[in-house]
């Protein structure tokens, strides 16, 4: 098997240099043990806080060890009757080519005659994020204004058409023209490019003189600063991650506003996907109708080989992709 290990902590924004690719050799099954051949793996922003050792919901990679991540699979060896030879299994074990499992780390991928690597993205772990972070924290109403950062993204992207079947008014912030145009084409109302902007807190309000009454964080700092100074009173801010502060090689400062959250009377509340699993089914039944539909598309950045995934990792810092970004295997 080959597998990627993390080499070093990275400080700032992670390099090649961090990682390392190593080669291991399986023993024989066991009984009760399948043999699994990894066909697509994913690539999460949530993975660099694992990078580090911190307080976190999750525990930190450990030096010279593989990495781990959402993946799908395809059982290529069995002594486990459950997982037959040719059962397609998503797993947590990514960054590594081949593995072997007792079976209580895999599920069989639902029989929805969807693409396989969409149980990492639209109707996987952050399609799930976007409907949790719409449906059961921010209670979402059709007569709401949302702002949605990082719209373009694997979460963004969910959470932009999920708010216009809802019937919401949409608004998406994006690093390039590209992305926007993207966007745009899913039905959102108004498109945002932020590096083209030199006043995102006027660029918001242009395009949203009624006040945002859901801000959907993914990204933080300038983004939280201009939402907050555009949110209407008792507006629900659903806070789902902060991309721009991951890489941060010191502590960042909040935004100078954050007596709006008072004035304004919002209600800001994180949240991890990972206490909503329960909701799984509800989220799939539901994706899976408005997938079959045309009512939600998904769009992916794919990177071929596991040569690539670190590129593919970093790549999600650097904006490079449109969608989810994966790892054909
Ligand atoms: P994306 O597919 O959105 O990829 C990351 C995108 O973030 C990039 O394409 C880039 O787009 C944008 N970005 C990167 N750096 C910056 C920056 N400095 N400022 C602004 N934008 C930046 O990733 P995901 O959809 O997987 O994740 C989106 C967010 O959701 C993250 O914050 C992640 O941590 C969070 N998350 C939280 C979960 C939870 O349980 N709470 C679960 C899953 C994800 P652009 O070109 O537009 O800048």
């Amino acid at each position: 098997s080959q597998q990627i290990h993390l080499a070093s902590r990275p400080t700032g924004m992670p390099s090649q240099a961090n990682f390392k690719t190593v080669d291991v050799t399986l023993p024989a099954l066991q009984e009760g043990e399948v043999l699994v051949k990894n066909t697509w793996m994913s690539v999460d922003p949530y993975m660099r806080g694992r990078m580090i050792v911190s307080d976190s919901y999750i525990p930190p990679f450990q030096i010279d060890e593989v990495l781990e991540g959402g993946a799908i699979g395809e059982v290529i060896e069995s002594m486990n009757a459950q997982f037959p030879v040719g059962a397609k299994v998503s797993n947590i074990s990514g960054w590594r080519t081949t593995f072997i499992s007792d079976g209580s780390d895999l599920t069989l991928l639902p029989a929805v005659g969807l693409p396989d690597q969409h149980f990492l993205g639209v109707i996987g772990m952050p399609g799930l994020t976007g409907w949790v972070g719409l449906f059961k924290v921010a209670q979402l109403k059709p007569t709401d204004t949302v702002f949605v950062s990082a719209a373009s993204g694997a979460v963004g992207s969910v959470v932009c058409q999920i708010a216009k079947l809802h019937g919401c008014k949409v608004i998406g912030s994006v690093g390039s023209d590209e992305k926007a145009d993207m966007v745009k084409a899913m039905g959102v109302d108004a498109v945002i490019n932020y590096k083209k902007v030199d006043d995102l807190t006027q660029a918001l309000r242009d395009a949203a003189p009624e006040g945002i009454d859901v801000y959907f964080e993914n990204v933080g700092g300038a983004h939280l600063e201009a939402a907050l100074n555009v949110m209407n009173p008792y507006g629900r801010i659903p806070v789902c991650g902060m991309i721009a502060d991951y890489n941060a090689e010191t502590p960042q400062p909040g935004p100078s506003n954050l007596l709006l959250i008072n004035t304004k009377k919002l209600t800001l509340q994180g949240y991890i996907v990972m206490d909503y699993w329960d909701q799984y089914g509800e989220f799939v039944e539901q994706m899976g109708q408005w997938l079959k539909e045309g009512k939600v598309t998904s769009e992916e950045t794919v990177y071929h080989g596991l040569d690539q995934a670190v590129d593919a990792f970093i790549g999600l810092f650097e904006g490079k992709n449109k969608g989810k970004m994966l790892v054909k295997i």
